[in-house]
This record gives C-alpha cells, sequence and structure tokens, in this order.
C-alpha cells in the first residue's frame, strides 16, 4: 500500500472519519448498560416487585440525563426507537392531532430523509408541504420562512444542523418566529446533540429528534423530546398497545438501551466544550492540510455556521467513484446516493446548487470522539496524493483547468469561503 511508504506514522487502519453515519459506542456507555442485559432485566412497567422498579429507576434516570443536556424537564421525554421514528412521530403526530386547526407543514429542501419522507407520505393524506430552498451556504432565509406562514400552519420541521454538510440552521430566530406565528416548531437535532449547545427554552423548540448512535451510544434507541407547557404539545400516537410512554408509544421499553442514551448524554453534557474544540481544530487541520496541497477543491456550506466535527469537500476533475477506491482504507462518505440502482447526487449538495458532476466527486469528512492527530495527517496526505494521481490521468480536470482560467479559478473561491 503506497500510503505506508509514504506515511510512517500511519494510524491504525482504516481509519473511520464517518461520524455522522454512525459512531462508536464510548466504552463508559457500554459499561453503564451491561447490568441490564443481565442481572437487572426487569421490565420497566413491572410495578409490584423489585425487577421492575430497578429497571424503571434506570429509565427516569436516563430520562433526567438527556433532559439535562436540552434544558428540558424529564416528563417531556419520550422514548423511541431511534430518529427516524421520533421525526415520524412529531411530524405524523402533530399533522393527526391538530387537523381541524390547520394541514400546512414548512420544512426545508436539505433535511434528512427521515423528515421529507414522513412529508412526502403527508402529502398522499391531504397535507400541504412548503419546501423552502436552502441559499448557497445551506441556509434557509427567515424571510422565506416568514412568507411560507398561512393561517393553514400548524408544524415548522428545520434540522438543527445537516448530516452531509454540518451546516446550522438560525434555529432561535426560527423559534422566535415560530411563537410569534402560534406555529409549532419540530427540529431535527441529531447531529447538533453533543456536538454544540441545544437548549429548547433559548431555541423555542417545541419538539426535537434525538439518536443514541450519532452520540457514542447505541443503534435502535433514541428520544423526541414534547414540550409540556408554554404551549402544551399533543400528538397522536402512532404505535398503539399498552399505553407506555404517557400513551404516546407504546412498547416495552428497550431499557440497556435507554440506560445507553442517558449515559451517552450525561458524557455530552460533561466533555462537549473540551470536545468540540478538539474536534474543530482537528477538522480546520485537515482542511488546511488538503487546501494547501491541491487546487481546483471548494468547500460545501457556510464554514461559520457549522458543526466542529464537519468538513465536505467537491474535488474538481476526479470521479467520485475512482476516488473513493482510491482512498479505500479510510471511511468516509461520498455526495451521491443509491437510490434503487442508479446513482443520483445528494439531494442536500443539489439543494445548494452544486453541479452534478462535483456532487458525485465530493467526500463528507465525519470527525468524532475517537479520531487522533495522526488519523487527521494520514487522511489528508492519502487524499492528496489520490486526487493528484486521478487528475494526471483525467481529461475531465484539463477541462476543469481550461474552465477556471477562463472564469476565475475554483480554489480562490474556496480560499474566499474560509474564515
Ligand atoms: C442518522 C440521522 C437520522 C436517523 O436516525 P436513526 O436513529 O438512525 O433512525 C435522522 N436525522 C438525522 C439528521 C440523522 O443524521
Amino acid at each position: 500500500m503506497p500510503g505506508h511508504k509514504m506515511f510512517p506514522m500511519a494510524p491504525k487502519l482504516p481509519v473511520y472519519m464517518d461520524n455522522h453515519a454512525t459512531t462508536q459506542l464510548d466504552l463508559r456507555v457500554l459499561e453503564a448498560m451491561l447490568p441490564y442485559f443481565t442481572e437487572k432485566f426487569g421490565n420497566a412497567a413491572s410495578r409490584n416487585h423489585e425487577f421492575g422498579w430497578k429497571a424503571e429507576e434506570a429509565v427516569e434516570n436516563a430520562r433526567g440525563q438527556i433532559a439535562r443536556l436540552i434544558n428540558a424537564s424529564p416528563k417531556e421525554i419520550i422514548f423511541t426507537s431511534g430518529a427516524t421514528e421520533s421525526d415520524n412521530l412529531a411530524l405524523k403526530g402533530v399533522a393527526e392531532f391538530y387537523r381541524s386547526k390547520g394541514n400546512q407543514i414548512i420544512t426545508q429542501a436539505t433535511e434528512h430523509k427521515a423528515v421529507l419522507d414522513v412529508c412526502k407520505r403527508l402529502e398522499l393524506s391531504g397535507c400541504e408541504v412548503a419546501y423552502l430552498p436552502v441559499a448557497k451556504d445551506g441556509r434557509i432565509s427567515l424571510d422565506d420562512l416568514r412568507r411560507a406562514i398561512t393561517p393553514k400552519t400548524i408544524l415548522i420541521s428545520i434540522m438543527y444542523a445537516n448530516n452531509e454538510i454540518g451546516v446550522l440552521q438560525p434555529v432561535a430566530e426560527i423559534g422566535k418566529i415560530a411563537r410569534q406565528s402560534g406555529v409549532l416548531f419540530h427540529t431535527d437535532a441529531v447531529q447538533a446533540i453533543g456536538k454544540i449547545s441545544v437548549d429548547i427554552e433559548r431555541d423555542g423548540i417545541d419538539l426535537l429528534s434525538i439518536s443514541a448512535h450519532k452520540l457514542y451510544g447505541p443503534k435502535g434507541v433514541g428520544a423526541l423530546y414534547v414540550r409540556r407547557k408554554n404551549p402544551r404539545v399533543q400528538l397522536a400516537p402512532m404505535i398503539d398497545g399498552g399505553g407506555h410512554e404517557r400513551g404516546l408509544r407504546s412498547g416495552t421499553l428497550n431499557v440497556p438501551g435507554i440506560v445507553g442514551l442517558g449515559k451517552a448524554c450525561e458524557i455530552a453534557a460533561k466533555e462537549m466544550p473540551v470536545e468540540s474544540a478538539r474536534l474543530a481544530g482537528l477538522r480546520d487541520k485537515l482542511m488546511d492540510a488538503i487546501l494547501t496541497r491541491l487546487d481546483a477543491v471548494t468547500i460545501n456550506g457556510s464554514l461559520e455556521h457549522r458543526l466542529p466535527n464537519n468538513l465536505n469537500l467537491s474535488f474538481a476533475g476526479v470521479e467520485g467513484d475512482a476516488l473513493l477506491m482510491g482512498i479505500n482504507d479510510i471511511a468516509v462518505s461520498s455526495g451521491s446516493a443509491c437510490t434503487s440502482a442508479t446513482l443520483e447526487p445528494s439531494h442536500v449538495l443539489s439543494a445548494l446548487g452544486v453541479p452534478e458532476d462535483l456532487a458525485h466527486s465530493s467526500i463528507r469528512f465525519g470527525l468524532g470522539r475517537f479520531n487522533t492527530a495522526e488519523d487527521v495527517d494520514y487522511v489528508a496526505g492519502r487524499v492528496a496524493e489520490t486526487v493528484k494521481r486521478l487528475r494526471e490521468l483525467s481529461p475531465l480536470y484539463v477541462a476543469a483547468k481550461q474552465r477556471n482560467r477562463a472564469g476565475g479559478s475554483q480554489s480562490s473561491a474556496s480560499v474566499e469561503n474560509r474564515r
């Protein structure tokens, strides 16, 4: 492998830098969960013996740990199987419960599919959905939002931070507009939780989706925050049977998973300031190391309004497939989405106006708790070396260079983008 000769300090391979897709379970989280698989196996709904009480106590403790991270009250936390279910419950639950009030929902183009596909489903059953566009920096316009609100609007669903480009939406301003208009505000905060400060009071949030596995917790467990006063949010449940979780989500609770989510939130609350600063440092180091070695690289989305652990770059003049193959000892994601048999450009990059060829040749780097400076040096070196090699073989790149000479270079555009 060429990487080994060029980088004697090579980290353990493959390098995992896909932390927006999922994260490695923190061993402290695993340790907290283990007893609830074995001796503390009770059903949290068993009200008449010690086994049930122990499980219930653990669940209530986790509710508190999650609530503290977002400045909510424990009663406002509803456990689910993950953020996909939380998003479904928030949107479908509001649409059904508030049908007599109105049928319009406002969302935006770069949402996760767990919101966009729910909106498509709701449109089939008589809802009207306004999809706000985003600017080149990935953010919605607040004027567009104000204009989209009608007397029939019941819900605004805008994500806190995007999972591809890490761009933060102006959440507190959106919350203010929603409150002034008497409209509920849901935010998919999966990528923001544990990375940046999220506060449901400061931000005016009424419903908020969380997933454990994006936060160094286990897969298959999440939560929905549902505001209980000013205003009291009501939802139609999506799953009936047994009346667990205040009747909003029936089904025996996943006690070990819930304990894991709680512990992950407790760790995040304690370590976030230091960890996020470290990740921003690593991300900037990665960005600088790549941009100083390569020209014709563009940064997708705002750098100013961005998660500390995200970098999304397009490399002009290389094939996305060849690039990913060339760095197959590094786990990252590309700007292509596999929809059925064809390779489509990511809907997020398309919404930003990134041309199709550049979307396919883009890479999402998602840094996480277990990445090191050695990882960053290695990844920057491998990416630069691979892009250079592919460009030497590429007629596309020669064409791109000629385009740049005619109309201003992309590397200077990317430098303007930088802080
Ligand atoms: C991963 C993710 C989801 C889905 O969460 P699951 O718990 O895997 O269902 C939803 N929204 C965003 C922004 C995500 O990144």
